[in-house]
């Protein structure tokens, strides 16, 4: 059969429906050139904010109407469970995050007509089904640490999600070998929070050292993989030994995403994100003293209950401290089940909307003052493809995952192709340079 799938959410998420095509690949599917010539749809959803969530609903909704067997996948439907039947009473079958290898099994059952309207909610791996890898360029996901235990105050992720788990690093290794046998040269580990990678349950068979930089260190060592990233980070995990890896390991990049959420130590407290203010700049601090151009991306949230204009402009105020290199701001939202959940949403739509508006402006400003400093200096960088804006122009990223762009007439290399580029623009959120 011919099948489409539509991703929303996070890179978690797209890993997840990368699996999830290899699989179905593997079991004689062929995956459509577009939705309209696919007889089957998957959506995988997200429902970390309401406005995610809808719209995954309302895009199987859609599919639905169209007539075509459509599944959804994901993490609204584990929120939801037997709910998800009645958000959409056509809908032909329905699987939880950490059980989305079942789906060709799903699939040959539906075929057969042996079972309609299939619910699986479980928790448990299927196997096999985390080393799946679609056939795809010379960047890989690889999963390395399901579900979360933090439990911060406004985020349903733990409750769909499940508990965090260390996936053992003898399977991981044996993934990103055949990766890198594949011709992937760049691989990013995910993680809800990665850096925990190890602490909960053991991921090495004996135990020297910390999981997570022994886990990097040992990447480092396969042949052919030139770069390594991860997400998300936590200023706890900003270890001694994890700046070690960074100073001994090129091929980790410099770059981490370590979403802060709030500037005010009042606001951080009530969500539980064990750090403060002054912490989280602290670990920022070190990895610019090991080197200044490091790049620092985080997440905010705006209009969490009961935040106060000094609460915000605390915010503004270390976003500035720690010059992000870029970040990402969401709108509070609750989410049912969530501790916050029972707090007032007291913000107004509109506050959120200003303060979101600001924080974008802000960003705008900082990034290209972050950037501006790389004019005249010269980034590797690893060609990605045609400029999605420019397709005269060719794109690709340094090991800030930074976007650089370059003429496309000067040089023209393979995905995953390695350039040097000396910047002569710089933009809030691009470079632009020349090969040299
Ligand atoms: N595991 C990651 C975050 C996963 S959710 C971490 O801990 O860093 C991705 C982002 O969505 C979060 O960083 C947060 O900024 C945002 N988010 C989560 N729950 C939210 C909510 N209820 N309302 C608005 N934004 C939310
Ligand atoms: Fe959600 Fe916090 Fe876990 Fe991130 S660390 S997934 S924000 S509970």
């Amino acid at each position: 059969m011919k099948f489409w799938i539509h991703t929303y959410g996070c890179q978690m998420n797209v890993r997840d429906s990368e699996a999830v095509e290899a699989m179905l690949t593997a079991a004689g599917h062929v995956k459509a050139e577009n939705e309209d010539e696919a007889g089957l749809v998957i959506v995988n959803s997200c429902t970390v904010r309401q406005k995610a969530e809808e719209k995954a609903i309302g895009k199987a909704g859609n599919l639905i109407a169209a007539r075509k067997l459509t599944g959804l996948m994901g993490c609204a439907v584990k929120r939801l469970g037997a709910d998800v039947f009645k958000r959409l009473p056509g809908l032909d079958f329905a699987v939880a995050p950490r059980v989305f290898g079942l789906i060709p099994k799903i699939v040959a059952e539906l075929e057969s007509g042996a079972r309609r309207r299939i619910l699986e909610l479980g928790d448990e791996l299927v196997p096999g089904a985390m080393q799946a890898h679609a056939q795809s360029g010379f960047q890989a996901f690889v999963t390395v640490l399901l579900g979360c235990d933090n439990r911060c105050s406004y985020c349903i992720v733990p409750d769909v999600r499940g508990h965090e788990y260390s996936r053992p690093a003898k399977e991981i290794l044996a993934e990103i070998e055949a990766l890198a046998r594949r011709g992937v040269s760049e691989v990013t580990l995910l993680g809800q929070s990665v850096l925990r990678y190890g602490i909960r349950n053991p991921a090495w068979e004996n135990g020297a050292g910390e999981a997570f930089p022994r886990l990097l260190r040992a990447i480092a060592e396969i042949d052919g993989i030139e770069r390594i990233r991860f997400t998300s980070a936590h200023p706890g995990g900003v270890t001694d030994a994890l700046l070690e890896v960074y100073r001994d390991c090129p091929q980790v990049c410099r770059h981490i995403h370590l979403p802060v959420q709030s500037g005010s130590d009042r606001i951080l407290r009530e969500m539980g994100r064990r750090y403060t203010r002054e912490e989280y700049l602290a670990a920022v601090r070190r990895l610019r003293a090991l080197d200044p151009e490091f790049a620092v991306t985080t997440d905010v949230i705006v209009g969490y209950p009961g935040e106060t204009r000094e609460d915000f402009e605390a915010t503004r105020s270390l976003m500035d401290e720690a010059g992000f290199d870029n970040s990402f701001i969401f709108k509070y939202s609750p989410r049912p089940g969530t501790r916050s959940a029972l707090l007032p949403d007291d913000v107004s739509t509109e506050e959120k909307e200003r303060r979101d508006q600001i924080l974008l402006a802000d960003q705008e400003r900082r990034g290209l003052e972050r950037n501006s400093r790389l004019v005249g200096t010269v980034r590797d960088v690893l060609a990605e493809g045609p400029s999605k804006r420019r397709a005269e122009r060719w794109s690709g990223r340094d090991g800030g995952n930074r976007i650089v762009v370059w003429d496309a007439a000067e040089q023209k290399p393979q995905p995953g192709g390695k350039l040097a580029l000396r910047i002569r623009e710089a933009h809030p959120q691009i470079l632009v340079g020349e090969p040299v």
